[in-house]
């Protein structure tokens, strides 16, 4: 290229990079709030990338949802014993799942709804469960009980009245798709923060990366191109006899994990970022090394 042109081409590109300009939308879905901030050159064209990211989250919420009975998931919940066809969303979501559940020896496992919803109840009411309504939900649950056949794309699970959650790993999922749609629309640079699970695209005009504030740590960080998940009990908890309670849950002993430190999960992909984070709640940190690119915050 000679001088001149590499000339021509640095004013052509730089009225683009000089008028990139900040724009930020939020939306509350999935039982939180999602936020996206990106940098376009209008705010039509910023307008139209939030419309079609903020679609892709709310039909991924309609797909994976367990607070609907319409959802695709919970549908897939009422068929146990069948080998049901299910959408590539729900498939990967349930392959990186069963995934980290193996990995965890099912200390992460999206099959323990049953004793989530018990656990739930039992925030309400401040009293922990007896032993026999424990030991009734958690004969539901098991992720080996769950198959997945991927040449079919069909996931059976094995009896009436198991029950799916996706709360631990679905909002991870979901920003980095939200991401995606963004890219797509040659909106690369930008953040999206569902709850405590983002997903960070190219860093914003001169930046090296996002400032991401990492409250328990007591640090910012300058991250780009990576998915970004923290599981903590500072908004989630319940106390009993003295003793808090985590919104995770042990499945071994069914009930909220006591005294959960808080954990940030630094990984390329947002789903196994949000489950990781979930799962080091239990398990602790040393599975993390298994997952290629993946890392904790310190
Ligand atoms: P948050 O939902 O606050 O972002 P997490 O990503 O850590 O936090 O997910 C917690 C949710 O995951 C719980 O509310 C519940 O729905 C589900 N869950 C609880 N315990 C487990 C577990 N051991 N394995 C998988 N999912 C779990
Ligand atoms: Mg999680």
């Amino acid at each position: 290229m000679s001088a001149l042109t590499r000339t021509w081409l640095l004013l052509a590109l730089a009225p683009v990079a000089l008028t990139a300009e900040r724009f930020e939308s939020g939306e509350p879905v999935m039982g939180t709030v999602a936020r996206i901030t990106l940098y376009a050159s209008s705010a039509g064209e910023a307008r139209a990338g939030f419309a079609a990211a903020f679609d892709r989250i709310r039909a991924l919420d309609a797909e994976l949802s367990d607070y609907r009975p319409d959802s695709e998931l919970m549908r897939l919940c009422r068929r146990a014993g069948e080998a049901v066809k299910v959408s590539d969303d729900l498939f990967r979501v349930l392959q990186d799942a069963q995934r980290v559940a193996r990995d965890t020896n099912g200390a992460f496992d999206v099959t323990l709804g049953p004793l989530v919803r018990l656990w739930r109840r039992t925030r309400l009411k401040g009293r922990l469960p007896a032993p026999a309504e424990i030991a009734r939900a958690r004969g539901l649950c098991g992720y080996r009980r769950m198959t997945l056949d991927g040449r079919r794309r069909t996931v059976r699970l094995e009896s009436k009245g198991m029950l799916l959650d996706l709360g631990g790993i679905a909002k991870g999922y979901a920003a980095a798709e939200a991401l995606g749609v963004l890219h797509a629309r040659g909106l690369g640079r930008a953040l999206v923060a569902i709850g405590g699970d983002l997903a960070l695209g190219d860093a914003p005009p001169e930046k090296p990366g996002w400032r991401v504030e990492i409250e328990h740590l007591g640090k910012v960080m300058e991250l780009a191109n990576v998915c970004v998940s923290t599981s903590g009990d500072a908004v989630q908890f319940v106390e009993i006899g003295g003793v808090r309670y985590s919104h995770i849950l042990d499945p071994r002993t069914g009930v909220g994990v006591r005294n959960q430190k808080a954990v940030t999960v630094i990984a390329p992909e947002g789903a196994i970022a949000d489950a990781l984070a979930t799962a080091i709640s239990v398990a602790g940190e040393g599975l993390v090394d298994r997952y290629a690119g993946a890392r904790v915050a310190r």
